[in-house]
């Protein structure tokens, strides 16, 4: 598909985002070029930046979600920096902005969706620009997020909401708008940009496929593929602790049943910066055997990949699970957004993991493959889901039951890991 052709920097989570500094002289720098200003042309520090950045043009807004998460998204010509805080009764969540040229006709604004049952734009005081949210319910803010231009969208702003309680709420009740240090400070630190712009470690979460009532596949000599899985996976782990760059978690650390949309769930809690799914399959050709990678697509990329998808997308059915109900997150608009910029990024290190993978160990032609797993739909973590290999082959199937093989494989997503890791930082520097 087109998106993956497009060049991305590696890896922007590690960079500060505009949003965890909104006043510091290197974001402004970064404003002052988007607007076409040139930094060179003023005298940065201790100028009051504010007042001398050209107001920042908006050129739309939508929504997308539901009751569960909420998205709202602005059209912007540059990424702004933003301070937000709650008002109750009704509940509102306020944001101010320091100051944007807003070409939204009134008849342009979206239809209220979620849990915004109202939005209102405009001129606060000078400098100041506010948005205001009428929310349907306590509800928090999940994440904010600035997307550069990329696929025909211009600079996205992006807000992610979900509900809360009334409790919750309230400890974010009043903050003085013109004190955005105070109420940066108590918005929930769930993105992980922010936390890594204070210098933390990457975070790597490796999932084990299935486990507990559901065995996966089932080797030709008997062996479950969940035992595989997890054995993998506490290698890897270890392998990537070892070098001290990287925080590793695992979906699940015994041999128990987590849900797909759990696995996601915990990957974002996790504050993931990336997502390995280890999974081992089976055909009914027994002389089949090889490694492959995939990443999430909405086109299976061949039949066999669409067909895999499906079976391994049928473990929550397997453990009498209603599944019926897909992920807010994965829905309607959300895909259309960070979700894409995970796709390329997620193709990025699946590309870079094939180049280290065969030179250790056999793989299948067109090792990196795309169809629509589910447990790849985090829309915000680079995610791969790894096969690797087959059960139903005798040979493959002995290896993999091999802890030196296991480590061979392990050592080479490592070093996947680290050269993603690596052009990521490179990308960053100026
Ligand atoms: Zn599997």
């Amino acid at each position: 598909m087109k998106d993956m052709k497009e060049r991305m920097p590696p890896h922007r989570r590690t960079a500060a985002p505009p949003q965890a500094v909104p006043r510091g002289p290197q974001v402004s720098r970064r404003a002052f070029a988007l607007a076409g200003l040139g930094a060179g042309a003023f005298s940065l520090l201790g100028a009051p930046l504010a007042r001398a950045l050209a107001p920042i043009a908006v050129s739309g807004v939508r929504l997308g979600g539901g009751a569960e998460a909420t998205r709202l998204v602005l059209d912007l010509a540059a990424s702004p920096s933003h301070s937000s805080f709650n008002l109750a009764d009704p509940y509102r969540i306020v944001f101010d902005f320091p100051d944007l040229d807003w070409h939204v006709a009134a008849e342009r604004m979206p239809a209220p969706t979620g849990l915004i049952r109202g939005l209102r734009a405009g001129l606060f005081r000078p400098g100041t620009f506010r948005l205001v949210l009428d929310l349907s319910g306590p509800a928090e803010i999940a994440r904010t997020l600035s997307l550069p231009p990329q696929s025909g969208y211009g600079w996205r702003f992006v807000v992610d909401l979900r509900p809360t309680s009334r409790d919750a709420f309230m400890t974010r009740l009043g903050r003085d708008p013109g004190a955005p240090q105070a109420a940066k400070a108590s918005e929930p630190a769930v993105n992980g940009r922010e936390r890594r712009a204070g210098g933390a470690k990457p975070v790597i979460v490796i999932d084990p496929g299935h486990g507990g009532v559901d065995p996966g596949a089932i080797g030709v000599n008997g062996v479950y593929e969940k035992h595989i899985t997890l054995a993998m996976a506490r290698q890897l782990k270890a392998r990537l602790e070892k070098g001290g760059r990287y925080a590793v978690a695992l979906t699940r650390d015994r041999d128990i049943f987590i849900p797909l949309r759990e696995r996601v769930a915990i990957a974002r809690r996790a504050h993931g910066d990336l997502f390995i799914s280890l999974h081992a399959d089976s055909n009914p050709n027994r002389s089949t055997r090889g490694l492959s990678i995939y990443t999430l697509s909405e086109r299976a990329s061949d039949k066999e990949a669409g067909l895999l998808a499906d079976k391994e997308n049928k473990a929550d059915i397997i453990s009498g699970m209603d599944f019926s109900e897909e992920s807010p997150e994965v829905t309607g608009i959300l895909i259309d957004l960070a979700q894409r910029e995970s796709m390329n990024l997620s193709a990025q290190f699946a590309a870079l993991s094939v180049g280290e993978l065969r030179r250790q160990v056999r793989t299948l032609d067109n090792t990196h493959r795309f169809a629509g797993f589910a447990v790849l739909k985090a829309p915000d973590i680079p995610s791969v889901l790894l096969e690797m290999g087959y059960l139903s082959n005798s040979e493959e199937v002995r290896l993999l039951q091999q802890a030196g093989y296991r480590d061979r494989l392990a050592g080479s997503m490592a070093h996947a890991v680290d050269r993603y890791f690596d052009q990521a930082q490179s990308a960053q520097r100026p």
